[in-house]
């Protein structure tokens, strides 16, 4: 087999591996670049014929592993998209998003380039049509099975508990011995909300894995969600509103498990309104909550039919509808995307909200430099939002353990399960998070490693 590193090979997005074994070609995820560059990266020509391709495993639905699967299939793919029920269907969510995003963005860019006097019209990335056309090439597989493919190759996946559906796959492929590759995809944490903790096989000759946080340790979970309890009461007390830019997949849904849980335990009030103010958002959660197969335990008793309903969530559609929110002035949290503050309808509550010293604002995930999000938690007095500027009055609160990815320690740990030491690629992480990872592979489990860079290939 032939593996090469097309994506988040010393960075962290546009995750895409091929491989050619067997006389065919793969793909290990189709994901978007974000950040520096990313336009250009995302319009580039791929680097193999996606007519060529037989079939892509996904690893999970997040947008840096499957985000361009609807240009893959637009530029003639025609395989299978392998993955899990779950992850097929959050992918279909989020691919559609991610259409009309792209839509929007190359609509405000010709808008742009007019207004400068050009008269270039630039095409989105991919159509919302483009994505439903990728909709039925899904095929959808189980935990724990052995598939068959073609020509001796095999796979499996395994729950790697990063977000609902993420998978740990297997490949299986002729060789003398026969021979087989691990993908860890994200790894989610020991104790994540809702899920089952990661697990995979115990043996493999080679893993692929990623390495985000590979260089750091969370602090600890309780300190968090304490934190968390402080924010909320203090600022019902001051006679606010608790605002929460979150993420629409994966952490919308754990906060709302943590706020059923809290106020289960008494710790805060009941009834406790919670607006979900993001469509995406709601339509997650319906996918989420179609599965309660792939819950824990206790998921499954926090979001169980037993006892009272002392959550209410509500969702709202129409643009009108988050508008009235602002005329709820105390006593409710509203969650709404984006997470970095950087688009969404958080900005709007943040434009009506952020000047108020009774609301408090709370942070739950990275926020990048140059992110209106970045601003607030450094401190700024005030932002400009919506062409607007706005006072920084609110209480500013930056929760850090709620991540959905394994730290180091817990990287390390989930490797040493691999009891025939494996040759490890580490990918998925920033170039100094993923050579500091392959110092601690090398020093404390004495794996053969590698930290491929962009483009690069090995036979393996
Ligand atoms: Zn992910």
């Amino acid at each position: 087999m032939k593996i090469s590193f097309l994506g988040a090979a010393r960075k962290v997005t546009g995750s895409c591996f091929h491989l050619s074994a067997g006389g065919l070609q793969f793909l290990v995820d189709c994901g978007m670049h974000q950040g520096h560059d990313s336009d250009n990266l995302n319009r580039g020509s791929f680097r193999f014929n996606p007519k060529e391709i037989e079939g892509v495993f996904l690893t999970h639905a997040h947008i840096d592993h499957t985000g361009l699967i609807p240009r893959l299939v637009r530029e003639g793919f025609r395989g299978r998209i392998i993955t899990t029920a779950a992850t097929a269907e959050l992918s279909r969510v989020m691919l559609a998003d991610s259409a009309h995003i792209q839509e929007m963005d190359a609509q405000w860019m010709t808008k742009k380039a007019r207004r400068a006097g050009s008269g270039i019209t630039i095409e989105p990335v991919y159509t919302v049509e483009d994505a439903i056309a990728a909709f039925p090439f899904f095929d959808k597989k189980q935990y724990g099975e052995i598939y068959a493919l073609k020509n001796g190759i095999r796979y499996s996946f395994s729950d790697a508990g990063h977000i609902l559906g993420s998978g740990t796959l297997e490949i299986w492929y002729r060789n003398n011995p026969d021979k087989k590759i691990a993908f860890s995809g994200d790894i989610g944490k020991k104790g994540n909300p809702i899920l089952q903790d990661p697990r995979h096989a115990a043996e493999s000759d080679y893993v692929v894995m990623e390495s985000t946080y590979g260089n750091r340790l969370h602090k600890g979970m309780d300190d968090s969600i304490d934190e968390l309890v402080e924010a909320v009461s203090t600022t019902f007390k001051r006679g606010g509103n608790v605002y929460i830019p979150s993420f629409a997949v994966g952490r919308t849904q754990d906060l709302l498990y943590y706020f059923n849980k809290l106020v289960r335990d008494g710790r805060l009030p009941s009834p406790l309104d919670i607006y979900v103010d993001s469509p995406l958002a709601e339509e997650a959660t319906k996918v989420y909550f179609s599965h309660p197969e792939l819950f824990d335990e206790d998921a499954k008793i926090v979001f169980g039919k037993k006892g009272k309903k002392t959550v209410r969530v509500h969702y709202t559609h129409a643009p009108q509808d988050s508008m009235k929110l602002n005329r709820i002035t105390s006593g409710v949290i509203v969650l709404a995307g984006s997470g970095m503050c950087e688009g969404g309808r958080i900005r709007h509550h943040l434009k009506h909200n952020l000047w108020r010293p009774e609301c408090s604002v709370v942070f739950v995930g990275f926020q990048a430099r140059g992110t209106l999000g970045r601003a607030i938690v450094d401190g700024a007095k005030e932002v400009y939002i919506l062409g607007d500027k706005v006072a920084v009055r609110s209480r500013v609160y930056t929760i850090g353990g709620f991540s959905a990815h394994a730290d180091q320690k817990e990287l390390l740990e989930w490797l040493k399960l691999f009891k025939n030491r494996p040759e490890v690629f580490i990918v998925h992480g920033e170039e100094t998070a993923a050579l500091e990872f392959e110092k601690q592979v090398k020093e404390k489990l004495g794996f053969p490693t590698h930290v491929p860079s962009e483009g690069e290939s090995y036979d393996i």
